[in-house]
């Protein structure tokens, strides 16, 4: 079952490279904060020195696999440095995104980068023209997987988990455990093995579920109650639920950044829902849009779903993106749509 990845060329490049920067996408996630740190505890195991740069922050609960190794950088308008770190750097490793476009206003600087290029990605139809060498596996549950089986190719690891440092084996458990959620979804055969071998090296499974999942704040547990009481939606004929988060609500419960990590999922458990959506309002002066979230059973496809009305995309289960318009419009138009995108009524 082991996956094996020709990694001749991978390891080319990194052994041609001073300045490695890694990157993830816009709204990181755990497996795509998982895969950044875990490829940047390897090359430091290799006696590199990466840099890492993010589009924008990542959330809270994932702040425990950020250490002070890797100068992490996250983007923002008012400074230049990731800019700068994206034009001085002489290898770009992408992680968990399969368009530019998901790094924002960094699309730009990673184009105009001479650098060679590597993504490595599970997401449908990844944009192979910007990159010098791709791996792209959408049956692995995650890209942190995927890392996962490439790191097992290398020529100095030689299959042997007990060669990765500690705290790669713990960031690559991570981002796999989160984009699971939690071994619910998306795991193959490989998955567990990864599973199996990780802990067999030392990963402590309850540890990182304790950080990852039982970390919140009341607030949030208020939130989620709020929000399954007076904000959830059923359109029973589509077999579609939806939750509204308003900004308001926010503001009311103090919500930080990753708290709706989650809430998506909660209306799957209904019986005879197969698609559930979560609708967040953002409003912080500069940016005002509704995130998207997606999530669906077996073969309803909710990434062209989200291409088709939600100016987004993902995976066939699990797809995000934005709506433009007042938020008192969502409901509204999420019912004509599903309507529409599976011809009903
Ligand atoms: P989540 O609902 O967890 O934010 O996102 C689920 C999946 O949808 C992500 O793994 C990602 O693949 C995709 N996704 C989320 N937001 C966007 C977006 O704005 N654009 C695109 N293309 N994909 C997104
Ligand atoms: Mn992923």
């Amino acid at each position: 079952m082991k996956k094996r990845f020709d990694t001749t060329l991978l390891e080319e490049l990194l052994a041609a490279s001073v300045r490695p920067l890694l990157m993830g996408h816009f709204n990181p996630d755990g497996d795509s904060v998982g895969a950044l740190m875990a490829m940047s505890h390897y090359l430091i195991s290799r006696g590199m020195y990466p840099s890492a740069v993010l589009p924008s922050h990542y959330p809270e609960y994932l702040a425990f696999l950020i250490g002070e190794e890797t100068p992490l950088t996250i983007h923002s308008q008012e400074d230049d440095n990731a800019r700068d770190l994206i034009a001085s750097a002489d290898l770009l490793i992408c992680f968990d995104f399969n368009r530019l476009s998901r790094t924002e206003q960094l699309e730009d600087d990673i184009l105009a980068s001479e650098a060679p290029k590597v993504l490595i990605d599970h997401h449908p139809h990844p944009e192979v023209e910007h990159f010098d060498l791709v791996y792209s596996d959408t049956e692995l549950s995650s890209s942190c997987e995927l890392l996962f089986w490439i790191l097992m190719s290398m020529s100095d690891i030689q299959g042997d988990p007990s060669r990765l440092t500690l705290k790669c084996s713990e960031s690559l458990y991570v981002g796999m455990m989160t984009d699971t959620n939690n071994f619910y979804n998306s795991v193959i055969a490989s998955t567990f093995e990864m599973a199996s071998l990780l802990t067999g090296v030392g990963v402590d499974k309850t540890k990182l579920q304790e950080a990852v999942y039982n970390n919140y704040s009341a607030d949030r547990m208020r939130l989620m109650g709020h929000l399954l009481k007076d904000c959830l939606h059923i359109i029973g004929d589509c077999g579609v639920a939806y939750l509204l988060l308003s900004a308001e609500d926010k503001r009311l419960y103090n919500f930080a950044i990753g708290d709706s990590e989650g809430f998506v999922n909660l209306p799957l458990s209904i019986k005879g829902i197969r698609i559930s959506a979560l609708f967040s309002e953002l409003d912080n002066g500069q940016d005002k849009y509704i995130r998207v979230s997606l999530r669906s059973k077996g073969d309803l496809d909710v990434n062209r779903f989200a291409s088709l009305y939600c100016n987004g995309g993902g995976h066939i289960n699990a797809a995000g993106g934005r709506l433009y318009m007042p938020f008192e419009e969502v409901a509204s138009y999420i019912e004509k749509s599903f309507r529409e995108y599976l011809k009903i009524g």
